[in-house]
């Protein structure tokens, strides 16, 4: 762990903790001294071993299962991590899945699944963390906030993704949940706003980098010309949810090495 830490002593919630990007930012949350409820839905050897890595490192965690989707797991989920930590200062929604296909072989089940997992999941977490920041209010010694929520939602919140259509519909909706949370929370002292990856080699697009030609045509969507990596985003959430953010709320912060910088003008214009 850092000497100097930002969230001593907050407690964290970060859903899909045993994996990519989540597990990326359980790490960072921890090692700037938060206690760490690592959620998961379905390997539970990957969250225990993320548990024990922060634990290993000098922190304080613990693996929840519960599937975001599922609104009675969810508040059981919160009846724990309060139960454990005393109450949650910072939810990092991060859960989420792709389920590709042609607009028009789409099915209606795959559609559901990434609605419910990547939208209806931000909203029923984020429910239950307003719940208890409104409950508790402002811990001065803590926080000069009475709670903060980060949505893990994409560059694809703004970049159209033919084939990804029920994936693409999702980010922009999470786009939409943090930007009206923000605003309508913003009096309660309540901070709500977006992480936007670009390309983070984790499994959710293996195929994307696996192979130095599938490497090769990704490199040509990165301006800044290499993959992300969950620490980048992990780094970038703990900074987001630390006091020195504290004057923002209501944005998504893109970290996608310039991939919403339509990368393809820059030699035809
Ligand atoms: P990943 O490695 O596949 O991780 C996805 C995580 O979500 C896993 O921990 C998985 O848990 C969890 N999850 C899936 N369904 C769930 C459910 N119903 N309830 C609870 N947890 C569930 O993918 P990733 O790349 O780290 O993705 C994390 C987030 O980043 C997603 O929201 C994704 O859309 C977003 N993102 C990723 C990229 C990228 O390039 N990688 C870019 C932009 C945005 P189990 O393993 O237990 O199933």
């Amino acid at each position: 762990m850092k000497s100097d830490l930002k969230l001593k002593g907050q407690s964290a919630l970060v859903t899909g903790a045993n994996s990519g990007i989540g597990k990326g930012i359980a790490l960072a949350l921890a090692n700037d001294g938060a206690n760490v409820a690592v959620n998961y839905v379905s390997n539970p050897e990957a969250a225990q071993a993320v548990v024990d890595e922060i634990k290993a490192n000098g922190g304080n965690a613990i693996c929840l299962q519960a599937d975001v989707s599922n609104e009675a797991q969810v508040q059981e989920m919160f009846r724990i991590m309060c139960r454990s930590f005393g109450t949650i200062d910072i939810l990092v929604n991060n859960a989420g899945l792709q389920k590709d296909s042609p607009f028009a072989e789409m099915s209606l089940a795959d559609w559901q699944l990434v609605l419910n997992v990547n939208l209806t999941g931000q909203f029923l977490c984020a429910r239950e963390a307003v719940r208890e920041f409104l409950r508790r209010g402002i811990v001065p010694e803590r926080s000069k906030a009475a709670g903060k929520i980060i949505c893990i939602s994409s560059v694809h919140e703004v970049i159209p993704w033919g084939g990804h259509v029920n994936y693409a519909t999702s980010k922009g909706g999470v786009m939409m949940l943090m930007k009206s949370m923000a605003q309508e929370l913003a009096p309660k002292k309540i901070r709500v706003n977006s992480i936007g990856p670009g390309a983070i080699q984790t499994p959710i697009n293996r195929s994307a980098w696996e192979t130095p030609e599938a490497m090769d045509k990704l490199l040509t969507l990165i301006p800044y010309q290499r993959i992300g990596q969950p620490e980048d985003i992990g780094n970038l959430a703990a900074w987001l949810a630390s006091d020195e953010a504290d004057y923002i709320t209501g944005t998504t912060v893109f970290m996608d090495g310039g991939m919403t910088l339509y990368p393809g003008f820059s030699t035809n214009g």
